[in-house]
């Protein structure tokens, strides 16, 4: 290890003090409000009893015996149990769906939440102007990935997060047999975000996506163009198929074991290091360590959303595009692209790995041929580039 490496390691700390003492501050101010889903084996159950007497018999909130019997009004809980004929062992199971949702529901902070949205779009329309307008520097980019995990995973949170909304859909169909609608609208919103603009909502809006970039960058030279301590492009082939197996694997378990194995090692939980086990501390360590040389490996090799993004990525209207007759084939672009994705993009390489749109590669090239613009890419003219 030379003295880089220990610069490097020793700004890392800093840094990730700084994120798990600043987040734990932020929970305290905010409050935690996680209710774990309570599941029950069995019911007090007699068909004389009003909803009202089986919600206390059974330790039941109102509005949970509400949504168990589809009803909107309270007074609708002075009918008796006889007149919902419905088998036990169903009524269970329904029993134990609603208490799921009313859990998932009470765990959420609808206002920090709505908060959150409104300003990821205020956000990321900046960003957008600016990229367009080439004013993403190497100097600048540092502290717009700053303002964005302070802001989305420091003082706003954990969740909601892009990955949370396909990670816990996963899970609470797996384990509850339920589907939370909240969840499904927000994965909408952010999948239509990649449809509209490549992995934006990735590249500067996720929490966790912005810590890692910053990490990255730190450990690059000030033209941004490499890293200080060498820093790997990993192939796409051996990331995406990590990603996949570890998807694949991350849902049988919850669909046959009924585990949640991400629960444990969720990164994103720094921004809530109340609830961070032994397990999740080394994981989050060696992901934040690892940032430092691989272009943000939880995206690349772990994340749910990431994998779902980059299948939706080939749909995107607005992408990073190549005019090839400005293009001097140079190399810049892809030298400096912090992953193997402009190299695929400059060749037309059939499987393009995920792009952030992070805007490098635009900033780079002397001739201006590259944007983020919408429609098409170009054709690359014969001869160009050699076909890897
Ligand atoms: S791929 Fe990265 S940036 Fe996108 S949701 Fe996952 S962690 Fe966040
Ligand atoms: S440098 Fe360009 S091609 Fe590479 S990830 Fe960033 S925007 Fe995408």
């Amino acid at each position: 290890m030379n003295q880089r490496h220990f610069a490097n390691l020793g700004i890392l700390i800093v840094v990730a003090a700084a994120v798990i003492f600043l987040s734990w501050l932020s929970m305290n101010i905010w409050g935690s409000n996680k209710v774990e889903t309570v599941q029950l084996i069995s019911l007090q159950y007699n068909k004389n009893l009003t909803l009202k007497q089986f919600a206390i018999e059974n330790k039941l909130p109102e509005k949970v015996v509400l949504r168990i019997f589809n009803l909107k009004n309270t007074e609708d809980l002075n009918k008796t149990l006889s007149d919902f004929p419905v088998n036990q062992e169903k009524l269970l199971t329904k029993t134990n769906e609603a208490l799921a949702i009313y859990a998932e529901s009470l765990s959420k902070n609808w206002i920090k939440i709505f908060v959150k949205f409104v300003l990821w779009f205020l956000f990321l329309a900046l960003i957008f102007v600016l990229i367009l307008k080439n004013k993403i520097t190497p100097k600048n980019r540092k502290w717009f990935y700053l303002v964005s995990f302070v802001l989305f995973g420091i003082i706003l949170g954990s969740d909601p997060s892009p990955m949370g909304t396909i990670k816990d859909a996963v899970t609470l169909y797996a384990m509850h047999h339920v589907l939370f609608i909240p969840r499904f609208i927000a994965l909408a919103v952010f999948l239509f975000m990649v449809v509209s603009v490549n992995k934006f909502i990735c590249a500067w809006g996720c929490q966790l996506g912005t810590l890692q970039d910053f990490i990255f960058r730190l450990n690059r030279n000030k033209r941004d163009t490499k890293g200080l301590v060498k820093q790997y492009k990993v192939p796409f082939a051996v990331s995406n198929s990590i990603r996949i197996g570890f998807f694949v694997l991350f849902t049988v378990i919850a669909f046959v074991w009924v585990f949640d194995i991400v629960e444990y090692i969720d990164p994103f939980k720094i921004f809530n290091p109340k609830v961070v086990n032994v397990a999740g501390w080394i994981f989050i360590g060696l992901i934040l360590i690892a940032s430092l040389f691989v272009y943000r490996p939880w995206c690349h090799f772990f994340c749910p959303f990431g994998l779902f993004g980059w299948l939706f990525e080939r749909f995107s209207f607005v992408k990073i595009k190549v005019k090839y007759s400005d293009c001097i084939a140079c190399d810049a672009c892809s030298k400096a692209c912090p992953s193997t994705v402009m190299d695929t993009i400059l060749k037309q390489n059939k499987t393009i790995p995920d792009c952030f749109a992070c805007g490098s590669c635009i900033s780079v090239c002397p001739t201006n041929a590259i944007s983020l613009s919408s429609g098409k890419r170009e054709k690359v003219p014969e001869g160009k580039f050699d076909k890897k």
